[in-house]
């Protein structure tokens, strides 16, 4: 590739962000263009009333090494804190302790030998190297498999059934065996350690940005594409609502079934843009809470009570030093799902009487203020064989599409997302 080839970078989430910023380091002059009139995707931040912070919650785990060397590289290491969390576990209006092997051993509300075997699961998880023989697996049965029926039933299908519904049996093993496998190695000597950057995640936006603009590169907020004509030899002419451009190579990171629409929309054939549209993916409708008290010591507290469609609740208080109690209360559910057509409030009200009944202490005076941020890709449905459900990630020549579902079966992370963006452009330079 020339050095003054024109490059388009579609969507300024972290992995836009990366995209863009490895191509600057290898001295091109990247434009990315973002729909949102901020930076940052499901990372950017908000201002909860004074307070700047994610509209999502986010961790870093002891494994995150994508994510370690670009702060390493950008000068951030320094604001990187860790900190040894409490996990908790709402069942049945009881809260308990949770996460450390002291504290599944003494959980009664299911028989020794499931405790036992659930240990056992966490511990062979942490032994898996090669996923592949889960992939064309379904997590429920795996899960009934290892832990049996009592112990799928009480510590694990709420968790299902209220972040993918409908979807909840199809669930590919090798998913949950990497999101159970990333958090069992973010311990040091047998405790959780989270990490997380001093002011969040949009530190790191904020300085990718800075030092991609400072290289040359060009940065659209405001700016959402909305056609994708390929071109015969290489690259695109694509279009926003107000400007035409036309690009050597157009590399996309939005969620892949917004791209299936740019297609629809750009006439190409049905075959490619249903490969797109194809995917499924769990929206959420994520409430935050500013509490004059904590709601537990935990960070992270699980959640089975039939009275609530609530999974866990995450008190990122609890992990970064804010100068208020803030909770997390992520409703998810599939993206047609019709509860995600409930506004904001009433979500609100259901957060609330949520934390109400675990911490019975707060009272409706202690509650500051709420918010609700929403977004309809938070995450890919991966059902079994999902990496052969998988568009071409270069349906045309000098064309790229990806999004979170590329590095499965990692769940989606920003971590992946960015080492998955750096390596591909050096996987693009190397090629073309
Ligand atoms: C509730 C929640 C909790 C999370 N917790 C964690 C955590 O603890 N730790 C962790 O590492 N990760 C966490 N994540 C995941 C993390 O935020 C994502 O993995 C990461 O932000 C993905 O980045 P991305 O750039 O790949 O995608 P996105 O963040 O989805 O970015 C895509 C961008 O494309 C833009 N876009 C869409 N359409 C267009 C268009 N037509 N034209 C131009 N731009 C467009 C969007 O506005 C967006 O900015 C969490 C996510 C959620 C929702």
């Amino acid at each position: 590739m020339r050095k003054n080839s024109k490059i388009a970078v579609i969507g300024g989430g972290p992995m836009g962000m990366a995209v863009a910023y490895e191509l600057t380091l290898k001295g091109y002059k990247p434009v990315i263009f973002e729909a949102d009139n901020r930076l940052g995707g499901m990372a950017s931040c908000f201002d909860f009333e004074g307070l700047e912070i994610e509209r999502y919650y986010h961790f870093h785990c002891l494994n995150d090494k994508g994510f370690f060397r670009i702060i390493d590289e950008i000068g951030l290491k320094d604001q990187l804190n860790w900190k040894k969390t409490k996990m908790g576990f709402y069942y049945q209006g009881r809260l308990y302790k949770w996460g450390s092997l002291l504290s599944v051993i003494m959980f009664s509300k299911v028989s020794f030998f499931t405790r036992l075997r659930y240990l056992f699961h966490a511990a062979r998880c942490l032994t898996i190297k090669d996923w592949n023989h889960l992939d064309n697996v379904e997590a429920v049965n795996w899960l009934r498999k290892w832990l049996g029926e009592e112990g799928y039933e009480k510590l694990w299908k709420k968790l299902f059934d209220y972040k993918f519904y409908q979807f909840s049996n199809h669930i590919s093993a090798a998913w949950i065996w990497s999101r159970i496998n990333r958090l069992g190695k973010s311990r040091k000597k047998l405790k959780e350690n989270l990490g997380f950057l001093q002011n969040g995640s949009i530190q790191l936006i904020n300085e990718m940005s800075k030092i991609i603009k400072e290289k040359g590169g060009e940065i659209k907020i405001s700016s959402p594409i909305i056609n994708i004509k390929p071109l015969k030899k290489s690259g695109a002419f694509i279009k926003t609502p107000t400007d035409e451009y036309r690009f050597d190579l157009v590399i996309s990171t939005i969620p892949l079934p917004l791209v299936g629409e740019i297609f629809s929309k750009s006439n190409i054939n049905n075959l490619i843009t249903n490969s797109y549209k194809k995917l499924n993916y769990v929206a959420c409708a994520c409430v935050i809470l500013k509490t004059k008290k904590k709601v537990t010591n935990n960070f992270w507290t699980n959640i089975n009570d039939s009275r609530f469609s609530i999974p866990g609740i995450i008190e990122m208080s609890n992990l970064r030093n804010l100068p208020e109690n803030i909770t997390y209360i992520p409703f998810y559910m599939p993206q047609n799902h019709p509860d995600y057509l409930r506004d904001d409030e009433s979500f609100k009200e259901d957060a609330w009487k949520c934390i109400k009944a675990i911490n019975p202490n707060l009272k409706n005076k202690d509650l500051i203020s709420s918010h609700c941020s929403r977004y309809k890709y938070a995450q890919p449905i991966c059902e079994k064989n999902f990496k052969d459900k998988l568009p071409d990630q270069e349906p045309f020549n000098g064309i790229f599409t990806v999004d979170t579902t590329v590095y499965y079966p990692e769940d989606r992370g920003i971590s992946e997302s960015i080492d998955f963006g750096r390596n591909l452009v050096k996987k693009i330079i190397k090629i073309k």
